[in-house]
């Protein structure tokens, strides 16, 4: 069945949606209106995901769904937001109506999970591609910035690493390992990563400087020092790695994925000392899942991984589907 531009909107995106006291006006006008909370800050991200380019050509349109949403509300963390609104631009070849279903369903259902209002988008034909901007708020002055690491402040990652290029290899390369669970745990882990939202949330209240790894540890963290101005000293032995992953794979396969790969969508932190216990007391009352993987030095001292306290030179190695 054909579509139109309108007739799309209306049957798949211009929902019944619960409403909510700060929008003033959603889908439907020339432009959405939102009021801000008083003595809030308004923050904004947008990522586009392409065929071909970000995601596999003839992808579950659920997964797409999901992974899309994911990846923005992972920005929205890393600044310690709480993402309130989003807007969807979708170009698609020709509308199918399955896939507009499955796709529309699932977007609704994970955006009914996080509370998150649909307010508006832009609909279009050519290659599918699919743009998102999130629109979340912070409460009171503060927010998670890449530039506000600290020389002495600890580094400090939240769940495990290298699990979602895990996933992405086995998938990839067909691969099958003789526990299909654990198969399929590291390729739910590429598909539906967790964005760290209540995680940022807390954290924005006594963390320093934080990112979301997308694109591994060294690049990620590497911003991190960038803009801050700093050095890092990263232990290549508290590096949060699960047991799945040491028994399945190669030690030199999962480091590059930790280092070079990413798509974990963890957050990488840094800590004051001064504010260690105020960490400690937040992961025992949250249960925060994080680990402490080394220290910010000074910028002459530069970047380095250390393996039991020794200098190492891990260069990204052949693995050639990765590049
Ligand atoms: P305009 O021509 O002014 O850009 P559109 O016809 O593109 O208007 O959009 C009409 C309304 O539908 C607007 O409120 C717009 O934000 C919304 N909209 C368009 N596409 C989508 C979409 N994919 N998801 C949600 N809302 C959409
Ligand atoms: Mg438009």
């Amino acid at each position: 069945m054909k579509y139109s531009e309108f007739e799309i909107i209306s049957n798949f995106f211009n929902k019944n949606q619960k409403t909510e006291k700060n929008l003033i006006k959603g889908i439907g006008d020339d432009a959405a209106l939102i009021r801000i909370p008083k003595h809030n800050i308004l923050v904004i991200s947008t990522d586009t995901l392409v065929e071909g380019t970000h995601f596999f050509k003839n992808i579950n349109p659920k997964n797409l769904a999901y992974k899309t949403i994911a990846v923005n509300l992972s920005d929205l963390a890393a600044m310690g937001a709480t993402p309130k609104w989003i807007t969807l631009s979708i170009t698609m070849p020709k509308p199918n109506n399955k896939w507009l279903q499955c796709f529309s369903e699932k977007f609704f259902k994970i955006l009914n999970k996080y509370k998150i209002t649909l307010i508006g988008g832009d609909t279009n034909r050519g290659p599918l591609s699919i743009t998102l901007s999130v629109y979340g708020l912070i409460q009171g002055k503060k927010a998670l910035l890449r530039e506000n690491a600290k020389e002495g402040d600890l580094i400090y990652v939240t769940g495990y690493l290298g699990e979602s290029a895990a996933g992405f290899f086995l998938l990839q390369e067909k691969k099958y390992l003789i526990n299909r669970d654990i198969r399929k745990y590291f390729i739910q882990k590429h598909l539906h990563p967790i964005p760290r939202i209540s995680e940022g949330i807390i954290l924005n209240k006594f963390a320093n400087a934080a990112i979301d790894i997308s694109d591994g540890l060294i690049a990620d963290l590497g911003h991190i020092l960038e803009r801050s101005q700093c050095g890092a000293d990263i232990e290549l032995n508290q590096l949060p790695i699960s047991n799945n992953l040491i028994k399945n794979f190669k030690e030199k396969n999962y480091l590059n994925w930790i280092l070079y790969f990413g798509e974990d969508y963890e957050l990488c932190f840094t800590v004051s000392k001064k504010n260690i216990e105020q960490l400690n007391l937040a992961i025992r009352q949250h249960l925060i899942h994080c680990k402490h993987i080394g220290y910010v030095t000074s910028k002459e001292k530069g970047f380095n991984l250390l393996k039991k306290n020794k200098k190492i030179n891990f260069t990204k190695t052949g693995f050639n589907h990765f590049n």
